[in-house]
């Protein structure tokens, strides 16, 4: 088993490399970037002007390579699903599929200023929950496990980068299934 982080117009190098040490540790599994990139256009609603999630994890999928993988796509675009204004990513649960974007867990998109520490920070953060669910680890009531449910930007410095003690256990469990 092992992680692969695939790059959507997604061009910052430093953020990539940092990330890629995050989940490592985090799921203590080998991580590589893939390259092997396509285009979002398909994906954009253009009355919305935001990018589809779920349009997103299917293409992920038809590049899957043939093995025992996960892949987390790292885009810089607007994302949603229908039912919701936005999402910082999504993931199939117990699936391969991952994407996360860095657009909405900037800080100036809020009128503050830029915030680099910050963006990566949460970046690694909302990475590490999608690739959870991955794991077939669904949404956890602990505030500061890293699959606590956030909705906003700032609620996300509130939790810790780590499984609590139960979803920690059922990671591993998982982890030996596929
Ligand atoms: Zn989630
Ligand atoms: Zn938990």
């Amino acid at each position: 088993m092992r992680i692969y982080i695939l790059p959507i117009e997604f061009t910052d190098k430093n953020l990539l490399s940092s990330l890629l040490a995050a989940l490592r540790d985090a799921f203590g599994l080998p991580v590589m970037i893939l390259n092997r990139s396509f285009s979002l256009e398909g994906g954009r609603d253009p009355i919305r002007n935001q990018y589809n999630s779920t349009w997103i994890l299917s293409r992920i999928l038809e590049i899957a390579p043939d093995e025992d993988c996960k892949i987390l796509g790292v885009a810089a675009v607007d994302l949603y699903v229908p039912v919701l204004t936005y999402v910082f990513g999504e993931a199939q649960l117990t699936g391969k599929a991952a994407v996360v974007s860095t657009y909405r867990l900037r800080d100036e998109l809020y009128g503050l200023p830029k915030n680099p520490e910050k963006l990566k920070e949460r970046l690694e953060k909302e990475a590490i929950h999608e690739l959870g669910h991955t794991f077939g680890i669904i949404h956890c009531r602990e505030p500061e496990c890293i699959m606590y449910s956030t909705t906003y930007a700032e609620e996300i410095d509130f939790k810790s980068k780590n499984f609590c003690r139960v979803c920690s256990a059922l990671l591993e469990e998982n982890k030996k299934k596929s």
